[in-house]
């Protein structure tokens, strides 16, 4: 690991201003309405932090969206780019180039079972909408089941499948996706009080919608293995394996959706390796190299990669495997073997962030549920813990959002940046913060909890 050796760039308020009124003047934010918005102009990053042009540094228990795994400008993998910007920086797709084969190959030693095939993407939505389509292909079948608690992209199919109301917007009645209810114990949608009820009731429930769609018309189940931006669901045991065996019985590939849990997140290299399942297809993206370069893909595995063995695979990308981003992912992947970043998360994980944040539950009433796994975790707030009443109206519409805005600026003020969703709030430091840092942060978020006991 390395330390912060101070703030360069060197932070001005001037020139803050200046980024700022560019970014009002000509920038369109994602997911945004654009008058409503006051972007933080950032300056600089290092390690779990950034900092303003003030001057004020925050702890970044967001890692950016989810993909700062190795946290901000680790020294070799910004070199790496640097050496392969010098080298060649950019080629096309269809050659074999020295960067790309190198990063399949280490992505395909880490991937589950015979995973072996690699297909690049820019990122998370370009993947999902790959895997979709060589599953069509693949079975010569149209449907794909996705779960309401989801999200797989913002692209236009990506979007269908994504189970959460920014889907809304974007839907049209011809997408071939239908959704259905994967586990979730705390908002149970089968009236399950334990865990083995929620695993068994909603596998019974996919095998009842596999039923009424019609097996021969579903093509793809697609799952996150572990959900995350809907709220961090870690899915019961055996649930996941009850999918595959689902999907062997009715001869329907299995995707599993690593864009987010995926390269350490959970404290595993995969979130698969949790659970001991292989799917047949899997996509990444984010933690692949830390999201210093746009990078995704999808992992194959050889029954997929034969079905366009001598037909050729319809689809691609002028910039799939860019030799920057892969340059990019095999230094990231290189940091994490030698560093030991996903054994870092696992541990942490289990004796400081886990058990800290239980801790935090059992003083704030504002807290309902506590859950996750590795560096990966949700606090998901209530008004009450008895009727678990969300703290906030419990949709994406954009309301008022009082109380978790309250929580986020009390935590801002003691230096963290804290992820807010809905009436959750997602603890996803980089995967090698280090103890100190993760105390500070559950420090912060004591202080900030206490603001939102207040909505109680
Ligand atoms: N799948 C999952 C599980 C994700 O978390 C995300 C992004 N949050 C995506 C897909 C989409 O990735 P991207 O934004 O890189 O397109």
């Amino acid at each position: 690991t390395f330390t912060l050796t101070g703030m360069t760039p060197q932070p001005s308020p001037e020139a803050g201003a200046a980024v700022k009124a560019a970014d009002r003047a000509h920038v369109f934010h994602s997911w945004s309405a654009q008058d409503l918005i006051d972007p933080l102009a950032v300056a600089g990053a290092e390690g779990s932090y950034f900092w303003d042009y003030d001057g004020t540094r925050y702890l970044d228990f967001t890692s950016g969206l989810v993909f700062t795994n190795i946290g901000y400008q680790h020294p070799k993998v910004v070199a790496a780019i640097q050496e392969q910007a010098a080298k060649l920086t950019t080629f096309a797709p269809a050659f074999a180039v020295e960067a790309r084969s190198e990063a399949a190959r280490l992505i395909a030693e880490r991937t589950p079972g015979d995973l072996d095939k690699i297909f690049f993407t820019n990122g998370g939505a370009d993947a999902v909408e790959h895997a979709v389509r060589m599953a069509r292909l693949h079975t010569g079948r149209p449907k794909v089941l996705a779960a309401y608690r989801s999200y797989h992209g913002g692209t236009q199919q990506a979007i269908n499948i994504t189970g959460d109301p920014r889907r809304w917007a974007n839907d049209s009645a011809t997408n071939g996706v239908v959704h259905f209810w994967a586990p979730f114990l705390y908002r149970s949608r089968f009236y399950a009080e334990t865990e083995e009820q929620e695993c068994a009731r909603a596998l019974e429930h996919l095998e009842t919608t596999i039923a009424f769609e019609g097996p021969g018309t579903i093509a793809a189940i697609i799952l996150e293995t572990v959900p995350g931006t809907a709220g961090i669901m870690v899915p019961p045991p055996g649930y996941l394996a009850g999918v595959r065996k689902l999907c062997d019985k009715y001869g329907i590939v299995f995707v599993l959706d690593e864009v987010m849990a995926g390269f350490g997140r959970t404290g595993e290299w995969f979130a698969a390796d949790l659970f001991g399942v292989t799917p047949d297809l899997m996509t990444f993206a984010k933690g692949v190299n830390s999201g210093y370069v746009p990078l995704g893909g999808v992992a194959l595995s050889q029954k997929i990669a034969d079905t366009f063995g001598k037909r050729p695979y319809p689809g691609g990308l002028t910039y799939s495997g860019h030799p920057l981003a892969c340059a990019a992912a095999v230094a990231t992947i290189n940091v994490m073997a030698q560093e030991g970043v996903v054994e870092n998360a696992k541990r942490l994980g289990e004796t400081v962030l886990g058990p800290g944040l239980a801790e935090l539950a059992a003083r704030h009433p504002s807290v309902g549920e506590v859950r996750g796994v590795g560096m990966f975790w949700a606090l998901e707030l209530v008004k009450d813990r008895e009727t678990r009443e969300p703290l906030v109206p419990y949709n994406a519409a954009g309301e008022a959002n009082a109380p978790m805005a309250a929580f986020a600026a009390a935590a801002k003020k003691n230096g963290l940046w804290p992820f807010v969703n809905m009436n959750r709030t997602h603890v996803v430091p980089p995967c090698n913060a280090t103890e100190a840092e993760l105390k500070a942060g559950l420090a912060a978020l004591d202080a900030a909890l206490s603001v939102a006991d207040e909505h109680t």
